[in-house]
């Protein structure tokens, strides 16, 4: 990874949850097949999956930037569970009681966005971002774009990856893998579920934001998923978590 100067090709991830096999290969994929010059994360490190300690000391050892999910705040007691299903109430309160101290503060102290020239990282939405609303509709992703100033903005939340392109008060929600990044237009990518993934594609997801090609691309790679589920089941999770990475939903 080079320091000296400005990044180039920028990989961008969310919601990793505890999947430790998921977090492991989009980190070996970024830095051996992308060769990305640096990575952020969108939040979510913890919750639903059998390795949270593992996850968070992973992004900490590699120094990678990273805002508040709602689980990682959940897990601290930190933000309303209220309308958490069952099953994520349960994934939740063993989160936070395996939890070491020292993983604890450090998903404290996660700012809730990380402006980075002309981008920004956000877990929900920049409109309202400790209201963990979800961005689901053209109409939602309008809202959004009056309330940030950079022309890229990455999300996460929904586990759902999408591309919207804003022109000149128009909104095109995209639907291939990757856009060219025009100058005069403003953009909005959730980059998907490292994890979790909810749109009916089991693998790990993943954006790369490449600044000298002008282009961000959403990809996917897979993962050991048995490795992952017997993880969950080992700690006595509900089996749901486990059964629902086969499928992406
Ligand atoms: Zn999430």
């Amino acid at each position: 990874m080079t320091t000296d100067r400005p990044a180039q090709r920028i990989g961008i991830f969310s919601d990793i949850h505890g999947n430790l096999q998921a977090l492991q290969t989009v980190f070996h994929v970024l830095e051996e097949e992308e060769c990305v010059d640096c990575y952020y994360c969108c939040g979510d490190i913890v919750g639903y999956g059998g390795n949270p300690n593992e996850c968070v000391d992973l992004i900490r050892a590699k120094n990678c930037p990273t805002v508040a999910g709602n689980h990682d705040h959940a897990a601290l007691g930190l933000t309303d569970t209220s309308y958490f299903n069952e099953i994520a109430k349960a994934a939740i309160q063993w989160t936070g009681d395996v939890l070491t101290p020292d993983n604890a503060a450090y998903l404290k102290s996660l700012p809730m966005t990380i402006v980075e020239g002309e981008f920004m990282i956000v877990h929900s939405s920049p409109k309202d971002p400790e209201a963990w609303n979800y961005i689901l509709t053209l109409p939602d992703a309008r809202v959004n774009f009056e309330h940030f100033d950079t022309q890229t903005c990455f999300v996460g939340h929904s586990h759902q990856p999408f591309i919207i392109e804003y022109l000149g008060g128009k909104l095109s929600c995209l639907v291939q893998p990757f856009v060219p990044v025009v100058e005069g237009r403003r953009y909005l990518i959730n980059v998907g579920s490292v994890g979790q993934p909810r749109d009916g594609n089991p693998d790990a997801s993943y954006a790369i934001y490449d600044r000298t090609q002008q282009r961000i691309e959403i990809k996917r790679v897979s993962y050991d998923v048995a490795a992952t589920q017997e993880a969950i089941r080992s700690e006595g999770l509900p089996s749901q978590l486990a059964d629902r990475l086969n499928h992406g939903w």
